[in-house]
C-alpha cells in the first residue's frame, strides 16, 4: 500500500511537471497571481523555465539561458548542485525525525557550530558570534534579530536606511525603506535615514531609545549601493556608545557573494547580530539564521522561563540543515569565496568597459559577484526604469536571465552563482554590448517615438509606482 502510494505521489509530481504550459498559466492566474503573469507578458519577460542545472536554465522550448540572477542570491552553487542534493538525500535516507523541537538534534547543532566557525571576527580569536537561531526565510530571521534587540535593550525604536531591504514580514517591513509599504501602516516605531551618513544615525541614537540599527553592508535591492569608506565602522562605534545593538543583514551579501565570507569583513566590522538566508539554502531547501554573541542571547532568552520565548516550528529542519552544511562545505572546498573576489574584479572591469561612455548608462558599481548597472534618464525623457526593463528583456532574448533591483528599478543587477566562469562573463558582456548597440535604432527608439506615455503608465502600474 505504502509502496503504491509512493509510486503514485512520485508519478503525480512528474505529471504536474509535464502539464501543458497554458494550464500552468491559467492555474497561476486563477489560484496564485494573475497580475504577475500579465505583467511578465506585457514586458516580454514571460518564459517557462522547466529545468535548471549549474549556470543554466532551460525553457519549455529547449532554449538555454545563463542565469545572472541566481534566485536573487539564493542559488550560490548554481542550480541543483549534486553535493547539496546528496546531503539532503542522505538526511532523508537516515529517516531522522523532523520538527520534533523538544530534543537536541544533531544537524542543527552541527550547523550552528559550522556557522560560528566561519562567522566574522575582530581578531585571531574564535568568533564571538557563536549562538545561532534558525528559521526559514530572510524576513523571519530579520524579525528574530529585531526581537532579540528589543528583549536585550528593552527599547522601542529601530533605525534603518532608506532603500534598505529587509523583508516582507511586519518587523522586516518596518525597517525596509520603501515608500510603497505605506499601505501597511502603522508599521511601528522606526526611523529611516538616508544611506551613508553616520551623523544622521547619531542624531537618532542620542535619545537612547533605539534598540537596534539595522543595515545591509551593501544595499542590494536598493540598487547595489556600496557603503562609503568608514561608514559601517562608525555606525558600529556609535551603537556601542549609545547602548544600541548593530544588526547587519547579510541575507544577500553573506557566504562569499561579495568576495569575502561576509561583506562586513571588508569594513573591519563585527556586528552584534548577523542575519543570513538565501545562499544558506544551497538553492534547494529554504533556511535562514541570525547569529549573535552568547551574552546578548543570554540577556534575551537565557533563563528557563524565556529560552523558548522566540520559537518557530521550522527552526532547523534536518533537510534544511543538511543543505546548509553541504553549501558551506562546497563553498569552502572549492574556494568559491576567493573565486568570487577574483572573478568579481574581472566582471566589474568588463562591465565598465562595455558600458563606458554609453548615453544610457549612469554608473556601474559593485563588489565580488554583486553588481548593479544604473541607467540614466535619456534626454528625451523616457523613464530610466522603462529602459532598464527594455535592456533586461533584450538580455533575456539573448539568453541571459537577470532583473532590476527591487527598490531601484533603474538598476540592473548582475548577480550570477558563485560557480561562474570567465567564459560566462564574456557571454554576458557580449549580450549587453549587443543590446546597448541597438538602442538608437531598435525597440527603444521606436518606444520613444510611439506611445511612450502609454507604455510608461503601464510600466508604472506593473512596478506598482505612482505615475510621475
Ligand atoms: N534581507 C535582504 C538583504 C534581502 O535581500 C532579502 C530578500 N531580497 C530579505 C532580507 C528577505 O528575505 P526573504 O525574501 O527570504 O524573506
Amino acid at each position: 500500500m505504502t509502496e503504491d502510494l509512493s509510486q503514485r505521489t512520485a508519478a503525480l509530481v512528474r505529471e504536474h511537471l509535464a502539464m501543458p504550459r497554458e494550464r500552468v498559466h491559467s492555474l497561476t492566474t486563477t489560484n496564485l497571481n494573475g497580475k504577475l503573469v500579465e505583467s511578465l507578458n506585457l514586458l516580454g519577460y514571460l518564459r517557462d523555465f522547466v529545468s535548471a542545472s549549474g549556470m543554466e536554465l532551460v525553457d519549455a522550448h529547449g532554449r538555454r539561458y545563463l542565469d545572472f540572477l541566481a534566485g536573487y542570491g539564493s542559488v550560490p552553487l548554481g542550480h541543483n548542485h549534486p553535493a547539496v542534493a546528496a546531503a539532503v538525500r542522505a538526511a532523508i535516507d537516515a529517516v531522522v525525525p523532523h520538527f520534533i523541537l523538544m530534543a537536541p538534534e544533531a544537524l542543527p547543532a552541527a550547523l550552528a557550530a559550522r556557522i560560528a566557525a566561519i562567522s566574522p571576527r575582530s581578531s585571531a580569536q574564535p568568533s564571538e558570534l557563536s549562538m545561532a537561531f534558525f528559521m526559514s526565510s530572510g524576513s523571519e530571521a530579520v524579525d528574530g534579530a529585531l526581537k532579540l534587540a528589543r528583549a536585550v535593550t528593552r527599547r522601542p525604536r529601530f533605525v534603518a536606511a532608506q532603500r534598505g531591504y529587509h523583508g516582507a514580514t511586519f518587523g522586516a517591513m518596518a525597517v525596509t525603506g520603501d515608500a510603497r509599504l505605506e499601505v501597511f501602516e502603522p508599521l511601528g516605531e522606526r526611523t529611516l535615514v538616508p544611506w551613508g551618513d553616520a551623523a544622521l544615525i547619531e542624531a537618532q541614537l542620542q535619545k537612547r531609545d533605539v534598540a537596534a540599527v539595522i543595515l545591509e553592508p551593501i544595499q542590494a535591492e536598493g540598487g547595489v549601493n556600496l557603503p562609503p569608506a568608514g561608514y559601517l565602522a562608525e555606525v558600529q562605534r556609535l551603537c556601542r556608545r549609545y547602548g544600541t545593538l548593530f544588526i547587519l543583514d547579510e541575507v544577500q551579501t553573506g557566504l562569499g557573494r561579495t568576495g569575502t565570507w561576509f561583506a562586513c569583513e571588508r569594513d573591519g566590522v563585527v556586528p552584534d547580530v548577523l542575519v543570513l538566508a538565501k545562499a544558506l539554502s544551497g538553492g534547494l531547501v529554504p533556511i535562514s539564521a541570525y547569529v549573535t554573541r552568547p551574552d546578548l542571547w543570554r540577556k534575551a532568552y537565557g533563563t528557563l522561563a524565556t529560552c523558548e520565548l522566540h520559537c518557530t516550528t521550522y527552526r532547523g529542519g534536518p533537510l534544511a540543515c543538511a543543505a546548509a552544511l553541504a553549501t558551506i562545505e562546497v563553498i569552502e572546498a572549492t574556494g568559491l569565496v576567493a573565486r568570487a573576489d577574483k572573478l568579481g574584479e574581472q566582471l566589474g572591469t568588463r562591465l565598465r568597459a562595455v558600458t563606458a561612455g554609453h548615453p544610457l548608462i549612469r554608473e556601474v558599481r559593485g563588489r565580488g559577484l554583486l553588481w548593479g548597472i544604473e541607467l540614466a534618464a535619456s534626454k528625451d525623457g523616457v523613464a530610466a526604469a522603462l529602459i532598464a526593463q527594455w535592456l533586461v528583456v533584450g538580455l533575456l532574448e539573448r539568453g541571459i536571465v537577470t532583473q532590476v533591483t527591487t527598490l531601484s528599478p533603474t538598476v540592473i543587477r548582475v548577480e550570477p552563482p558563485l560557480i561562474l566562469e570567465e567564459a560566462h562573463i564574456e557571454r554576458f558582456c557580449d549580450a549587453l554590448r549587443d543590446v546597448l548597440a541597438t538602442h538608437a535604432t531598435g525597440t527603444i527608439a521606436s518606444l520613444v517615438g510611439v506611445g511612450k506615455h502609454l507604455i510608461k503608465q503601464r510600466l508604472d502600474a506593473v512596478l506598482g509606482r505612482a505615475p510621475s
